[in-house]
């Protein structure tokens, strides 16, 4: 059990506060309830989702880990509260999708559910101010935002993400729709993945009846908001249905 204590809030995000701790190349994320959507113009909370989203995104980091992923993750510290190494956020949302939903059905002009042979890979500059704009590899080069090296390897690693979170659901009966990662320099300049991995950042969809099971039902208004979180979590700890529990 660490021995690293918790200091002064050294940033508060939407549905995260980040602390600084006794050790320097870590911080303490703690989890909350908050929601925000539609670019912030919806607030709410769904209760339990912090220690949901703590709990799954651990054990999703654990498994990407012991499948070759670097991670941010050290230690899950209590139910909300979670350390995490250090590290330099590099400014991109990196969202990876093997259906069309959200933004790629309405921007193209498709509907809801067209699988793809291939998963599709794209960038959004992470800017509140400006929205959150996509970008393409030769924007976030001219931005200064990342390097052709870094670039290369966050690409291969948000496939490899993509691949073993989607066989990990399918055993789940989920299928991944889309997923947002985003990744951090540690202070060597190697690149990890950071953030959050959870109903919030993901669109997962029941794999026979097709129901959401994620933050589309609070951006849209569905209700059973509180019911897809507990679901995907009873879902997470039993492959299978329970079956090889
Ligand atoms: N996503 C996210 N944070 C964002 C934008 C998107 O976690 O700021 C996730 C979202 O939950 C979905 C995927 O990235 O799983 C693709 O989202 P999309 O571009 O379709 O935008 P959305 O319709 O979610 O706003």
């Amino acid at each position: 059990m660490s021995t690293v204590t918790k200091l002064e809030l050294i940033y508060e995000g939407k549905a995260k506060k980040v602390y600084a701790t006794s050790d320097p190349d870590c911080c303490i994320v703690s989890y909350k309830d908050d929601a925000t959507a539609l670019d912030g113009l919806k607030k709410g909370t769904i209760a339990g989702k912090g220690a949901i989203n703590n709990r799954m995104s651990n054990l999703l980091m654990r498994m990407l880990e012991q499948n070759g992923v670097p991670t941010h993750l050290v230690e899950e510290l209590s139910e909300r509260d979670t350390l995490v190494k250090k590290v330099e956020i590099v400014p991109l949302e990196v969202i990876v999708r093997n259906c069309s939903a959200g933004h790629f059905a309405q921007r193209y002009g498709v509907p809801e559910g067209m699988v793809f042979d291939e998963p599709t890979l794209e960038l959004c500059y992470k800017n509140d101010a400006l929205h959150d704009p996509l970008l393409n590899d030769s924007h976030a080069l001219a931005l200064g935002l990342t390097t052709k090296q870094e670039l290369e390897t966050i690409r291969t690693l948000a496939l490899r993400v993509n691949a073993l979170l989607k066989d990990f659901w399918k055993q789940r009966g989920v299928d991944l729709i889309d997923f947002k990662l985003e990744f951090g320099r540690l202070p060597d300049g190697s690149i990890v993945l950071a953030d959050e991995i959870s109903p919030d950042t993901c669109r997962f969809w029941d794999s026979a009846t097709h129901e959401k099971l994620d933050k589309d039902r609070f951006r849209r208004d569905m209700g059973g908001v509180e019911a897809a979180y507990q679901e995907m979590m009873t879902r997470l700890t039993k492959p299978n249905g329970g079956e090889q529990a």
